[in-house]
């Protein structure tokens, strides 16, 4: 699932192409496209694209009346769509926009597709007063941004709840933005055990969670935006991420691994849990 710096280097690139654009129509293709009713996207209708933005995983397309606010998923994506087919593959709605002339006299007539992949069809799209985008469903229950979060307001999210770091991390409602592959890096770069128990870390360890946060973000964004589209999951940079087996970049140990349905945590012992190995049920087959 693309996570925080893939969603918001992708947005940057949408701003490039399509900031400015006029509106003309909101098609979604399948029913469940659209989780509102209420304000219609046809009051976006007529208005330029102000920018594209993001909060959390979240993608806003914000217009001055309304913000269709975006969730790609584990398969969605936004594309840009000069094919204008009138059944994409994959399609869930479309954005179309006047056309404009480029600069050679041809004219411009790309719109804005979502498509979905796979058969979890869970991408979908929310329309929202501009004014209240921040503060109404679905954005009303994020957590603050991972990147932006302060060491002492972290500390505080991880007094009030006693989950485990990696869980917490995944969870949007304590702080937005990361997911499985973040989530695994973050704890590897705070060398902090991914099941360390969040009420009983502290200040400190919020502090320096908050830099792994940080560094992580800043290097992923980094890479991100050298792209000309969003990397698949296979191009994404990790240090233990999808490396079970392999020596951690750091101490050389190797990478361990804990599978859950759905996910994987990923840890160094060496570096995350004092050298103790945790119950695990793949490594073994790696490691023989
Ligand atoms: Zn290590």
């Amino acid at each position: 699932m693309p996570e925080m710096p893939e969603v918001q280097a992708h947005a940057e690139r949408l701003t490039a192409q399509f900031g400015g654009r006029i509106l003309t129509r909101f098609t979604p293709f399948k029913f469940t496209a659209l989780k509102t009713a209420v304000p219609p996207p046809d009051d976006a209708y007529g208005h330029p694209l102000v920018d594209v933005g993001r909060r959390g995983k979240y993608v806003l397309l914000r217009f001055e009346p309304v913000t269709f606010v975006v969730h790609l998923m584990q398969g969605g994506r936004l594309l840009a769509d000069s094919k204008l087919s009138k059944k994409p593959r994959g399609g869930q709605a479309r954005f179309s926009f006047e056309p404009v002339e480029r600069d050679d006299g041809t004219i411009d007539e790309t719109a804005l597709l979502l498509t979905e992949q796979g058969t979890e069809r869970r991408a979908g799209v929310w329309c929202v007063p501009t004014v209240d985008v921040l503060t109404a469903a679905p954005l009303d229950k994020l957590g603050p941004e991972a990147g932006d979060v302060e060491p002492d307001e972290l500390a505080v999210l991880f007094e009030a709840d006693s989950v485990r770091i990696h869980g917490f991390l995944r969870d949007q409602r304590k702080v937005a933005g990361i997911g499985r592959r973040l989530a695994n890096e973050v704890c590897h770069r705070a060398r902090i055990s991914p099941f360390a128990t969040t009420k009983k870390l502290g200040r400190d360890c919020a502090a320096t969670v908050v830099d792994a946060m940080r560094a992580c973000i800043a290097e992923s964004l980094g890479d991100e935006r050298l792209r000309d589209d969003m990397s698949s999951s296979k191009h994404r940079q990790s240090a233990v991420h999808k490396r079970t087996g392999e020596p951690c970049p750091v101490c050389g140990d190797t990478i361990r691994a804990v599978e859950y349905s759905g996910y994987t945590v990923n840890y160094c012992p060496t570096c995350q849990t004092g050298g103790r190995v945790l119950a695990d049920n793949t490594t073994s087959r790696f490691l023989k």
